[in-house]
């Protein structure tokens, strides 16, 4: 992981994943504090992991990006290692307003990686080049 979440946050991150590997289970009490720490991007992120919708999607050579399917269908392209989605809601509400630390697909893909949920999906350079690139496209 890496530094671009408050200490408390990566904490609380540790700590699921260390009950959910010996549970398969998020006590309310870790519930509560994704609520506290993430405010309502928590309960969806929770969904999306729940619907299996993020792919870590590895090239040969060992990049990674992560692939989330948002609740409108809709595929984003997340980048833990720089704490960045391509949503319109990380723009406006993290980048522009400071509202909140990250989008509810960022905490999903940190969720997943917690608790063991990513889908994996291995592509070429060129596959993942262009998932990278895509990331203006513009599907309207
Ligand atoms: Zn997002």
């Amino acid at each position: 992981m890496d530094s671009t979440l408050p200490a408390v946050a990566e904490e609380l991150l540790k700590k699921i994943k260390k009950v959910f590997q010996e549970t398969s289970h998020v006590p309310d009490n870790l519930l509560l504090g994704l609520k506290f720490i993430f405010g309502p991007s928590a309960l969806p992120a929770l969904d999306l992991v729940d619907q299996r919708s993020v792919t870590r999607v590895t090239s040969p050579s060992g990049r990674t990006a992560y692939q989330v399917l948002g609740s409108s269908g809709k595929l984003y392209t997340c980048y833990s290692s720089c704490h960045f989605c391509t949503c319109p809601a990380f723009g406006f509400t993290v980048l522009q307003k400071s509202e909140s630390l990250l989008c509810k697909h960022i905490l999903a893909v940190y969720l997943s990686q917690a608790m063991g949920a990513c889908q994996e999906l291995t592509v070429s350079e060129e596959q993942l080049s262009s998932i990278l690139l895509a990331e203006e496209e513009d599907e309207g």
